[in-house]
């Protein structure tokens, strides 16, 4: 078992991490509560799956469960659970987010509204949700206009990771869960990004003792850059990596079809490659990550979209400021670097 402190002040939390973490769920539920009152919201599928298990190790609790997908990611979700939340619970309710990022979005989103704030943790059950949205404090959900965008930043209580939550996952959201893996190496730790290489056999037969060490320094790397910059200043868009071509690779194929993990592996392979291009980091490095993304089984190559569609989706994006946009790149593994560029430059490797 591992804990990964997120220090961020008085909202410091911890992330316990390992096989079997489930069995902390009771002790940290009365650390977090004020109250035994206390709801789980899951989606059904993830309730079909463990609903039994936790009610033996938790005792009754209410249940909330929604559509799985992040199509029911919105606010006629919100207002559904809103309104069972005032038939079971009140301001001292402790709710236990139950799922993958979709629920851990829409639930750490309904913890920070319902009653003006109540208290809430993270038991995040897919690969990405357990090294990415449930560290960070990001919450929300999409309107038909986008992606996120009604939300808050609203930190949990604690997070509770449990590797075999993994062996029920489909094979495909493993994978894309990687590609996030890969990215916390590529950004920020070279060691880390070996250890990846040397363990890609582990990885992928679900070697516990791995996963635990992979997820861990996952979510390390995470807290370090959100707790020194929680808001999205300049090192939190670091984690960016590979997320500007990732979401025009998302937007052009038409949302669902490509993966979010599989856009990112694909953006970060860019991101290398136009750094090469523009003498920034070397071809071996650009290399070393294609060839890990493809030894993990995850694509490289981008989809053959005019430059001029590409350019067009990046110039619309949300977090253009003025003509450049931060676009991050690498300077050689474990260093990332933010690189204001138009969009005729970040397309210019296409
Ligand atoms: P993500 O974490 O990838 O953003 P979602 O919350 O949309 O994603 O979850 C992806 C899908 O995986 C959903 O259909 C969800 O019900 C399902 N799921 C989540 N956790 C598990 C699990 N441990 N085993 C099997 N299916 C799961
Ligand atoms: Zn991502």
């Amino acid at each position: 078992m591992k804990q990964i402190p997120v220090r961020l002040g008085k909202r410091s939390y911890r992330i316990t991490i390992g096989r079997g973490a489930l069995n902390s769920l009771p002790a940290v539920l009365n650390k977090s509560f004020p109250s035994k009152k206390n709801i789980v919201l899951t989606d059904r599928t993830v309730g079909r799956l463990y609903r039994a298990e936790i009610t033996k190790k938790l005792g009754k609790l209410s249940w909330i469960e929604i559509p799985p997908g992040e199509r029911h990611k919105n606010l006629k979700t919100v207002e559904a659970i809103f309104r069972k939340m005032v038939a079971e619970g009140n301001r001292k309710t402790g709710l236990i987010a139950l799922g993958g990022g979709v629920v851990g979005d829409v639930g750490g989103f309904v913890a920070a509204t319902f009653m003006r704030g109540i208290p809430y943790i993270q038991v995040p059950t897919t690969l990405l949700a357990q090294v990415d949205s449930s560290v960070g404090g990001k919450t929300g959900v999409d309107l038909p206009e986008g992606k996120n965008l009604v939300g808050a930043f609203y930190q949990p209580r604690a997070v509770v990771i449990d590797t075999r939550f993994l062996a029920t996952l489909p094979r495909r959201e493993f994978l894309c869960g990687l590609a996030e893996v890969v990215k916390y190496g590529v950004l920020w730790d070279e060691r880390f990004f070996s250890f990846i290489e040397k363990n890609v056999g582990k990885i992928l037969s679900l070697n516990h003792n791995v996963l635990e060490s992979l997820i861990a320094r996952s979510c390390a790397i995470k807290a370090e850059i959100v707790s020194k910059d929680e808001k999205e200043l300049a090192l939190r868009s670091l984690l960016n990596l590979g997320h500007t071509m990732g979401h025009a690779i998302e937007t052009l194929s038409g949302y669902g079809r490509i993966r979010h993990g599989e856009a990112v592996s694909r953006g970060i392979v860019y991101a290398a490659r136009l750094s090469f291009a523009r003498d920034l980091c070397s071809q071996n490095d650009w290399m070393r990550i294609v060839s890990l993304f493809l030894a993990l089984g995850l694509p490289v190559k981008m989809p053959s979209y005019p430059a001029s569609r590409y350019r067009k989706v990046i110039a619309s994006d949300k977090k253009a400021s003025g003509k450049k946009i931060n676009y991050i790149g690498i300077q050689k593994i474990g260093r990332a670097v933010i690189l204001p560029l138009t969009p005729e430059e970040i397309t210019g490797a296409l």
